[in-house]
């Protein structure tokens, strides 16, 4: 890679004012990290900057904020040394250059002032210990020690150090590896991939937060599951996410088998991640078949069986949300809904698609009603030419009806047409079951299309089945 290359780099202004409070202040300063990483990967040009300085970083920032137009405010952590400052859409972080040493108990380490050197040893990955002279007379200079750009060339992920101290040092740099693999698909060097392995029990001292950023980091790259591959070969997932372990393996019972739905889920999410980038409704594909493990059956008459896995399914994506300190909230509810009805198309497609079951379909996965569909047709994955075709094919009828029923009878933001205020007013009742069971009636006969969704319909509708309830108009 070229010198004007790294130059190109550095062309924003704030690289130039950046390089003369450098000199003013007569201390080195480099742009280190993801920055560089990405740029010279043409990832485009990175909002975030980390800038290294050999002094203190609080002390740059503070130069930088006053050679701004408008000053911009510059947040210190005393406790780390370093400090940030948002300008226009950048995000600079300045510290002071380091030397660790760790201690077996925690990911924290002692930290002392260092050499340049010092502070690329501390970096995790070759890829990720780059920099750029900021200074005048090393402006736009990569330092690269550990050939890192070599290892960018060959989408390489070499820890700088020995790979065994470096994961045991901060674990959570293991799943990091994995989460670049995936993103960059990259390859990790084979000796970092055994010190993962053989230091894989270290990731309990890591939080459930820090491990969520990265599989969430690794959710949203284009192949998901070479992220999930990787922390299975390394033994990860079993410590992250056993219920998805739990799917592995096929058994079999007199001469039937049942599929592999580990590999299975996993076709599921590269599937999908083809046809949404929300990282949530790829959380619903990984997580479609949990319920699988506990609900498996052998049935002498059917074979297998896994009744009730959508419903299992579900109680256990709140259970894994939870332990993991992931939010409890909509996004938690509608992988939950998701995983729940995660069958119900399928169904439908394996037979006549009739007009009432397409209703009660939309009527149930209301505004995710597409979201599901994109979930069932990621989940064929049969290696069945003719099977496939023709699932295709149903799930493309049931998308048509879909739009169809919704066109007519907009059933799936569903109101009932006449209130329940209404009824009791008709009838002159008072709040009663009769009531509730009037208006389940009209539900139904709007979801049967024996009605068309509309008030005069279900107007009617209602004095006819107060009649046959033996109550009388007084209204
Ligand atoms: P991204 O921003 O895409 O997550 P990044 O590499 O920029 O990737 P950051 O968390 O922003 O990651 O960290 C910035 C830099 O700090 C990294 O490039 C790396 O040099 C260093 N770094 C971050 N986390 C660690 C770690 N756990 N161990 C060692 N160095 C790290
Ligand atoms: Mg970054």
């Amino acid at each position: 890679m070229s010198q004007e290359r790294h130059l190109e780099a550095l062309t924003h202004p704030i690289f130039k004012t950046l390089s003369k409070c450098a000199d003013a202040l007569d201390c080195e300063a480099y742009v280190i990290g993801g920055f560089v990483r990405d740029y010279l990967l043409n990832r485009g040009t990175p909002k975030d900057i980390d800038v290294v300085v050999l002094g203190s970083g609080i002390a740059l920032a503070e130069k930088l904020s006053e050679a701004l137009a408008n000053q911009p405010e510059v947040t210190v952590f005393k406790n780390y040394g370093t400090a940030m400052i948002k300008y226009q859409d950048l995000v600079l972080e300045f510290v002071g250059a380091r030397k660790e040493s760790y201690t077996r108990d925690s990911r924290n380490p002692v930290v002392e002032n260092g050499s340049l050197e010092d502070d690329q040893n501390r970096r995790d990955f070759t890829i990720n210990a780059l920099a750029l002279g900021l200074n005048k007379e090393n402006f736009g200079i990569l330092v690269d020690p550990f050939e890192g750009v070599k290892a960018l060339e060959e989408k390489r992920i070499i820890t700088p150090l020995s790979p065994g101290v470096t994961f045991s040092d901060d674990p959570l740099r293991m799943l990091r590896a994995i989460r670049f693999a995936s993103q960059l698909n990259f390859i990790i060097a084979p000796e970092a991939l055994e010190a993962i392995t053989a230091h894989k029990d270290r990731i309990s001292i890591i939080s459930n937060e820090r491990i969520v950023d990265e599989i969430n980091k690794m959710m949203a790259s284009d192949t998901p599951t070479l992220g999930f591959e990787l922390m299975h070969k390394t033994g990860l997932l079993p410590l992250i996410l056993p219920e998805l372990t739990a799917l592995q393996g096929i058994e079999e019972i007199e001469g039937q088998k049942h599929k592999d739905n580990f590999w299975h889920t996993l076709e599921v999410v590269d599937n999908i991640s083809k046809n949404t980038e929300n990282i949530w409704l790829r959380w619903a594909a990984l997580l479609h078949d949990i319920g699988k493990a506990p609900t498996k059956r052998f049935d002498k008459k059917v074979g297998w069986t896994f009744h009730g896995h959508e419903f299992v399914g579900s109680k256990m994506v709140y259970k894994l949300f939870k332990r993991l300190h992931m939010p409890l909230n909509e996004k938690m509810k509608y992988v939950q809904k998701l995983v729940l009805m995660s069958s119900r198309p399928i169904v439908l497609a394996e037979d006549y698609v009739t007009d009432a079951a397409v209703r009660r379909l939309v009527f149930d996965a209301g505004e995710h009603v597409e979201d599901l569909m994109t979930l069932c047709e990621a989940d064929i994955t049969t290696k069945n030419p003719y099977k496939k075709k023709k699932y295709k094919n149903n799930f493309k009828i049931v998308r048509q009806k879909i739009e169809e029923v919704e066109a007519r009878d907009h059933v799936r933001n569903f109101q009932p047409p006449v209130s329940g205020e209404e009824i009791m007013n008709t009838f002159g009742l008072k709040p009663s079951k009769e009531i509730g069971m009037i208006k389940e009636a009209i539900k139904e006969a709007i979801l049967e299309g024996d009605i068309p969704n509309d008030y005069q319909a279900a107007y009617t509708f209602m004095l006819a089945k107060g009649k046959s309830l033996g109550l009388t108009k007084t209204a």
